[in-house]
């Protein structure tokens, strides 16, 4: 059987099936934005890390290397904000192919220290003609503000902390040769929501939360899998950007199918209503939590529609 057949969550599955058993005590592994480790405190550590390989997540002709540095600590900390909690260190492994100049490494890590976070380890190496990244975050969070994928109740309401669909249709852009300048910002600088997570995370009425990463078809679901719920979506309340209706034909279906969002993805309760007068951040409700096994209905206000809608997937 070839990779395709047995997919990307698939392949993570056997890991989790294989490895799953061997966590030591005071640890969630495999299943959340990061993993989570209790090393007995007030606080938890949350950890996460992502790969970011040339030809696959970034084209080096398109994204500037600043860029390319900064949205490698993005992605991460962008898992650190789903978690509610505050980053804390990073380790950076990069791989670079003969051809690369000591100026791009400079301004490659401009960009990665924008965020201003500190950077204290990684592994650097050659590689024959790929550049291959792979960024760990660690964060900080207090036991009582950690936000999980499985905390979704029924009747929570399901907001996002952005709009849905530029990055993907900025890389659609991208691919096209069209210089359209927000979409494409959207895809190489997608800004980490960890203001929105820290103060999300402090709500008691905030449930549930994840980043978005493989879009909102597929990241809703890992929500609803891991909390054993079902949800309505009314697609007509999906955040869009002015920019994505005017660019592409088919604005709602690239928001909730496009990947590399990065906005946060939250279930909330009822007192939710009381405490957000004071957030400071965008808060769209696209949705409620539902008694269901895992599955999405999508509405077109209060009617449900035939529709089925998958999101990224490595293979
Ligand atoms: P995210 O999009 O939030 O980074 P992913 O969808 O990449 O999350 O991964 C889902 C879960 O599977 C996470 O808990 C992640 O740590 C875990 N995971 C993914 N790939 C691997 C791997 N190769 N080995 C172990 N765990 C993995
Ligand atoms: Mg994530």
């Amino acid at each position: 059987m070839k990779i395709d057949k047995l997919g990307e969550f698939g392949l993570i599955d056997q890991i989790k099936a294989m490895f799953g058993p061997i966590d030591p005590a005071g640890v969630e592994g495999i299943g959340d934005d990061c993993a989570v480790v209790d090393l007995g405190g007030d606080e938890l550590l949350v950890i996460t890390t992502d790969a970011l390989v040339e030809g696959v997540h970034f084209l080096c002709d398109a994204i500037t290397p600043y860029e390319l540095g900064y949205k490698s600590l993005a992605v991460n900390l962008s898992d650190v904000a789903a978690m509610g909690a505050t980053p804390f260190i990073t380790f950076l492994s990069i791989a670079l192919p003969p051809r690369v100049e000591a100026g791009w490494c400079t301004e490659f890590l401009r960009g990665y220290r924008s965020h201003n976070v500190p950077l204290v380890g990684g592994d650097t190496t050659g590689s024959i003609d790929k550049i291959f990244i792979n960024v760990t975050a660690v964060g900080r969070v207090s036991k009582s503000r950690i936000k999980r994928r499985s905390d979704a109740r029924v009747g929570d309401r399901i907001y996002v902390t952005g709009t849905l669909g530029d990055s993907a249709a900025g890389l659609k852009s991208i691919l096209q040769h069209v210089d359209n300048k927000a979409l494409i910002a959207a895809h190489h600088m997608p800004r980490p929501h960890l203001a929105e997570g820290q103060w999300l995370g402090k709500q008691a009425s905030v449930h549930a939360m994840m980043d978005i990463s493989d879009g909102l078809a597929s990241d809703l679901g890992h929500i609803l899998r891991a909390s054993g719920v079902g949800a309505k979506v009314d697609m007509r309340k999906v955040p869009i950007s002015d920019e994505l209706y005017q660019a592409d034909h088919q604005p709602i279906e690239t928001a909730i199918t496009g990947g590399e969002d990065y906005v946060l993805l939250l279930t909330a309760g009822a007192e939710f209503d009381d405490a957000v007068v004071d957030f400071d951040g965008k808060l769209y409700e696209i949705g409620e939590i539902t008694a269901g096994s895992s599955q999405i209905v999508w509405c077109d206000g209060e009617k449900a529609l035939e529709a089925d809608f998958k999101g990224f997937s490595h293979f």
